[in-house]
């Protein structure tokens, strides 16, 4: 339902200055911003933000709902997953469509557009992973950009299901360049991971840590360098994601001093835990197998000081829930059959406000950026991301001063297990506008109708440069 809101006495988030003003909304856009609105607006619901942030609603660029992976599905759906991000203050997703060998690109998309279409409660979009490239799939990626999906990913590890070659990276990188596509990695040297699964389980070595052992920071280094300079011989610009450790940052440092144009991506999971979390007892460190692994302390601070720096434009969550019972212990005696991933999509802005800015590791201006205006300009999401006249009205007004406690036992996401189980955060989101309706009053679902969120289509980046 469309209304017509005014939000008074909070702190408003724009792109250039943050000040105490107010917002209205119309018809699902930002249609007024500034002091004294009710001389010229007439609402029909008045919210006072006294106390609290006003923000852009988070957009998650790295998700998975319902992802067939590893003889199962990742346990969100769309309409799950995108209320549980909704809950936590993002109010757009870019999730993964990915294409299985032999299938068109279209059909793969199609497929995704099935899944969401009469789920989700929030806006989502699409990026399409390639792993069976050739000429006519090359052919495709035109019209798959004309088709509003003008992002593209490739996995440089997974051999056998997900992973393409080199000469199909590159290829992949020219053609995307060429219309105004945007390639991201997958950075992991599938090859180097495979020799090592296959020594830990000839040695008996079948614990959850052992899946860490075999994803090196060294291998996460080698492919992010590899897809680095093959961008570079493509001429074209390069997005890597879930970026875990300080190797791969230096080299992005370097490259850019260079003029080359790469974005970095991050997740709130590397940013907060270390690989201790894989000695945790009874089966425990399943809830953390994903690809690339947790790290080290060191590379964590390296991480936040990228996100302050500028060098780490975003942070998704790569949200891909397995439950721990009937999906992570199939790997109980065997680590290579735990299903890679983990929940966050709920979690992204409070752990990140709570342990960045609250903890003086980012400014606030860095964390606006990194979790709504960036991905919304790296994607090409033109209407989202910023607080501005015209813009879609995707609104979370967050109090930065309440503590709470995050766990499975309160959390929306359709998994049984939280990763930050425990973790006290400061700082929490309170009520939450979608598209110009208020999605989540002061932490309950309010107007919340399956099918809801609607298909963002996106520009190619030659055309939204030309604007
Ligand atoms: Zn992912």
């Amino acid at each position: 339902m469309k209304q017509k809101i005014l939000i008074q006495n909070g702190r408003v988030f724009m792109p250039s200055t943050d000040l105490v003003t107010e917002v209205f909304i119309e018809d699902g856009k930002i249609t007024a911003i500034g002091p004294d609105l009710l001389k010229s607006c007439t609402p029909d619901e008045t919210i006072d933000a006294h106390g609290l942030y006003v923000l852009p609603g988070g957009i998650d660029a790295h998700t998975h709902m319902e992802l067939p992976f590893m003889g199962t599905y990742s346990s969100d759906d769309f309409e799950s997953g995108t209320l549980a991000g909704l809950y936590g203050g993002t109010t757009s997703i870019i999730d993964f469509a990915i294409q299985t060998k032999g299938e068109s690109l279209t059909s793969c998309v199609n497929q995704w557009h099935e899944k969401a279409r009469s789920k989700a409660v929030a806006d989502y979009a699409f990026h399409v992973a390639v792993t069976d490239y050739n000429e006519k799939v090359g052919q495709e990626i035109p019209e798959i950009i004309q088709a509003g999906v003008p992002s593209f990913k490739a996995f440089m590890a997974y051999k056998g299901s997900l992973m393409i070659d080199d000469k199909g990276l590159s290829s992949l990188l020219e053609t995307a360049a060429r219309h105004g596509g945007l390639v991201s990695v997958h950075a992991e040297n599938g090859d180097v991971i495979d020799a090592l699964v296959a020594q830990f389980k000839a040695e008996g070595k079948m614990a959850p840590q052992y899946h860490a052992l075999a994803h090196p920071a060294s291998a996460e280094e080698e492919a992010a360098g590899r897809a680095m300079d093959l961008a570079l011989a493509a001429g074209a610009e390069l997005y890597i994601v879930h970026t875990t450790c300080r190797g791969v940052l230096e080299l992005a440092a370097a490259k850019s001093r260079r003029g080359q144009r790469i974005f970095v991506e991050t997740c709130p999971q590397y940013l907060l835990l270390d690989d201790s979390c894989y000695l945790e007892p009874d089966f425990g460190g399943a809830k953390y197998v994903m690809s690339p692994p947790i790290r080290k302390k060191e590379d964590q601070e390296a991480l936040w000081q990228g996100i302050e720096s500028g060098l780490v434009q975003v942070v998704g969550t790569d949200h891909c829930p397995f439950n721990m019972v009937g999906q992570k212990d199939r790997g109980r005696d065997d680590f290579s059959k735990i299903p890679n991933g983990a929940p966050g999509i709920e979690n992204r802005l409070e752990v990140c406000f709570s342990e960045g800015v609250k903890k003086n590791r980012i400014s606030m201006r860095r964390f606006v950026e990194v979790m709504c205006s960036n991905p919304a300009e790296i994607f090409g999401l033109s209407q989202k991301g910023a607080i501005r006249m015209g813009a879609d009205a995707d609104l979370v007004l967050f109090d930065p001063e309440e503590k709470h406690t995050l766990s499975v036992k309160t959390h929306h996401q359709h998994v049984d297990y939280n990763t930050y189980e425990g973790l006290e955060v400061t700082g929490r989101v309170k009520t939450v506008i979608s598209n110009g309706a208020v999605a989540i009053r002061d932490g309950r679902a309010d107007q919340i109708e399956k099918g809801r969120g609607r298909f963002i289509s996106r520009q190619s980046r030659r055309t939204s440069c030309q604007e």
